[in-house]
């Protein structure tokens, strides 16, 4: 009996015959290539296309595509054609318990072409289970490789006797694989890129997410900003540039709804440069400033007394000062007032006998350092009792403020007039020698005398009489003033309305 093998066997074909023989393998390739379901990785599609083709050029009963799973103990169908029926089916599985032999085979050959899979020895422990079953005589199934490593294997399975697998047929299903891996990669590719494209959403949605956070925190900040009842305000480091300006800083400062923040730089708001380099500088050097008075003034330019305490810190990533204003403007009037009180006579707005003699130790002092000279002269109003008792005591008073007001007008700034007692006053020449002092002296007593005051009952003559001395370099200032006040007194006894050096 004739082997049945060798029946099936070709004669030697000849270069037409493999041309016609690969004809159909050229055209299943160019058709899996051209495949959509391979561009867009969907595997299902791609592997029922490749079944269904290749048991059609190859005319084999069933095509099978498995995949190795689980480290490689068991292979799991992906796809099964049945010509006969034209069905698909998968999820069956293979273990390797059940064919050793034909998975050594697998990890080490290109292509298992089994003429006669019941005797073949890398098939035929699979007779039992597998082949009697379903009846395959013959079987050519290509490993798939990727990267390097078997992950599956293509299946054509002949139903009925053994059938010589010809050479281009074992070229076709090696091919048949490569498409296979080819399958797999992309599939692979789309899992990754659909892993990829997951992961960017979920960074989108974190980025939104913190995005929102920190637009509420900003928004918390603004608002927390804006409705504090303390003046806020905060500028850019480098250029000192208005960022934000709360409204009752905007009230303080005057500064009009229609002036934007960004178009105002700080410096503006202080009334000397120098107050604010001060202030940066510190603020920048110790990272604040706390209740620092600073005379500065509103957008329209009038002046406010304010108290600034500033902070370094980092806003919309950046180095800012947040500052809080203080308008001490009216503390400052009161304080200014308490000053004056404190050193001027209230009736005639001279400096009273304390200030004097503070100014008086002061400026001794100077002339002593730099050996300059200095004059004191005191005047008394003549017979001053009588204009009291005649015209009342307020136009005394009267008397006494014009007699003020006259000397002030005669006296340089620099020299210091006091009102020493009740209608005698002091005159402090710093830097004036005596001659000087004298003919100052003379003249006021001069335009005193040379008009009667204006009173509320009418004019009223009125004379002064002074002492005028210069500093001897040894005595004091009361010491000065009670020479000063013994020549005015030599003065009253040579008939008044003069004066006499000491
Ligand atoms: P003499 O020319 O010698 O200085 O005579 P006189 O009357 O000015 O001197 P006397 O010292 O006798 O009187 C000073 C008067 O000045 C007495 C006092 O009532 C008055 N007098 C002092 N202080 C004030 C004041 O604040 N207002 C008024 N209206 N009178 C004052
Ligand atoms: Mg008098
Ligand atoms: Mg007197």
């Amino acid at each position: 009996m004739p082997d049945p093998l060798m029946t099936l066997v070709d004669d030697a074909p000849s270069s037409r015959q493999v041309e016609d023989l690969l004809q159909p393998h050229r055209r299943l390739i160019a058709r899996l290539r051209r495949s959509e379901a391979l561009s867009t990785g969907d595997v299902e599609a791609a592997l029922r296309q490749m079944t269904e083709l290749a048991s059609t050029v190859l005319r084999v009963e069933r095509v099978s595509v498995w995949r190795l799973c689980e480290g490689g103990g068991r292979i799991e169908c992906l796809d099964l054609y049945s010509r006969r029926t034209g069905s698909h089916e998968k999820g069956m599985s293979l273990g390797i318990r059940q064919g050793p032999t034909y998975f050594a085979a697998l990890d080490t050959e290109r292509c298992i072409a089994a003429h006669d899979a019941r005797t073949d020895p890398r098939t035929t422990e699979l007779f039992q289970t597998y082949l009697e079953p379903l009846g395959i005589g013959a079987m050519l199934d290509a490993p798939v490789f990727l990267h390097g490593q078997m992950v599956g294997v293509v299946c054509h399975e002949h139903v009925g006797a053994p059938r010589y697998w010809r050479l281009w047929e074992e070229l076709l299903a090696g091919t048949l694989s490569d498409f296979v891996a080819h399958v797999m990669e992309a599939e692979e590719r789309a899992v990754a890129q659909a892993e990829v494209a997951r992961y960017r959403a979920h960074l989108e949605a974190l980025v939104e997410a913190r995005t929102k956070e920190l637009r509420a925190s900003e928004q918390s900040f603004r608002d927390l900003f804006e409705a504090s009842p303390t003046a806020l305000v905060l500028s850019r480091v480098p250029d000192g540039r208005l960022v934000l300006i709360n409204s009752r800083a905007r009230q303080m400062m005057q500064l009009p709804s229609s002036v934007g923040n960004g178009e105002i730089d700080t410096a503006r708001f202080y009334e000397s440069l120098e107050d604010r380099d001060r202030i940066l500088e510190d603020v920048r050097c110790q990272g604040f400033v706390d209740g620092r008075e600073t005379r500065m003034r509103t957008f329209d330019g009038q002046p406010r007394w304010c108290q600034i305490s500033a902070r370094v810190i980092t806003y919309d990533g950046e180095m800012h000062i947040a500052a809080g204003l203080n308008d001490v403007s009216g503390l400052k009037d009161i304080e200014q007032r308490l000053r004056e009180a404190a050193m001027k006579d209230p009736l005639t707005g001279a400096f009273n006998r304390r200030h004097l003699f503070d100014v008086g130790a002061g400026e001794l002092e100077r002339a002593r350092r730099y050996d300059r000279s200095l004059a004191v002269a005191i005047f008394d109003a003549d017979h001053f009792k009588q204009k009291n008792d005649r015209h009342g005591h307020a136009v005394g008073d009267e008397i006494l403020v014009l007699l003020s007001k006259i000397a002030r007008s005669q006296l340089r700034q620099s020299d210091v007039l006091a009102r020493f007692g009740g209608e005698e006053f002091v005159v402090l020449f710093p830097e004036t020698s005596l001659d000087d002092a004298f003919s100052v002296t003379e003249r006021l007593r001069e335009r005193v005398a040379a008009a009667p005051v204006e009173t509320a009952a009418g004019p009223v003559a009125q004379t002064i009489s002074a002492g005028v001395v210069a500093w001897d370099r040894s005595e004091s200032l009361a010491q000065m003033i009670e020479r000063a006040d013994r020549a005015l007194y030599r003065a009253k006894e040579s008939g008044r309305n003069r004066t006499e050096r000491g």
